[in-house]
């Protein structure tokens, strides 16, 4: 019975999720939580995302050996309440099955946030050409930044870099970006460039050589 307010504090998490395996301990985080007020508001604090994570079903939970990116978890925490700051604390308190637990919790929660009917429309582009033996379609969406293409293109040489441009009204060459082909495969392909919808005349995508192998005028 001489746990610290911190090690206690460590096992709310799996307090919150039931998941506290020695009664001793269990005893202790509860008489803990009568006389301590930060350890009832971080539980109050968890409480909602226990709750959540006691949703994910575990046969769905799939060993996660990396983290997720970094970039990604901003995106997740911008786009979610505050709560979210609080798995990061519960994760790692609860241990690693729960780690992937929290995991899948992201991943359903993102799921939900992507059902929201926002999706950009595109423009399809009527008719794309490409030289032989590559067949391509694109889609536009026309942001207030500048222009996307959406590409998707089949028989473009493996390991080969393709550059996209797009072509302004004006005459002037927009970098779209590069990517790469790949065999046998159809690659789908977003690229952006920072010339608007408006003023945009044609787009066209080059080898290393610089030669024309995709090419459409824009539907206006
Ligand atoms: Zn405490």
């Amino acid at each position: 019975m001489t746990r610290s307010h911190d090690e206690l504090r460590e096992a709310l998490g799996a307090h919150a999720l039931g998941q506290l395996d020695d009664p001793a301990l269990q005893r202790e985080v509860e008489d803990h939580l009568l006389t301590c007020a930060e350890c009832r508001a971080e539980l109050d604090e968890i409480a909602p995302l226990a709750a959540a994570l006691r949703q994910v079903d575990a046969d769905q939970v799939r060993p996660v050996g990396i983290a997720p990116p970094a970039e990604l978890d901003d995106r997740i925490r911008r786009a979610l309440p505050r709560r979210v700051s609080t798995v990061r604390r519960l994760a790692p308190a609860a241990g690693g099955v729960l780690a992937g637990a929290a995991a899948a919790a992201f991943v359903t929660v993102l799921v939900v946030q992507d059902d929201r009917p926002v999706g950009p429309t595109v423009i399809a582009v009527p008719e794309v050409e490409s030289v032989r033996g590559v067949t391509a379609t694109a889609g536009l969406v026309d942001h207030t930044w500048g222009l996307e293409v959406k590409l998707e293109a089949t028989g473009l040489p493996a390991g080969e870099t393709f550059e996209m441009w797009v072509v302004g009204n004006d005459g002037t060459a927009y970098d779209a970006g590069e990517f790469i082909g790949v065999k046998d495969k159809k690659i789908v392909c977003d690229m952006s460039s920072s010339v608007l919808f408006k003023d945009a005349e044609r787009f066209k995508v080059v080898d290393a050589q610089g030669t024309e192998v995709i090419a459409a005028d824009l539907p206006s």
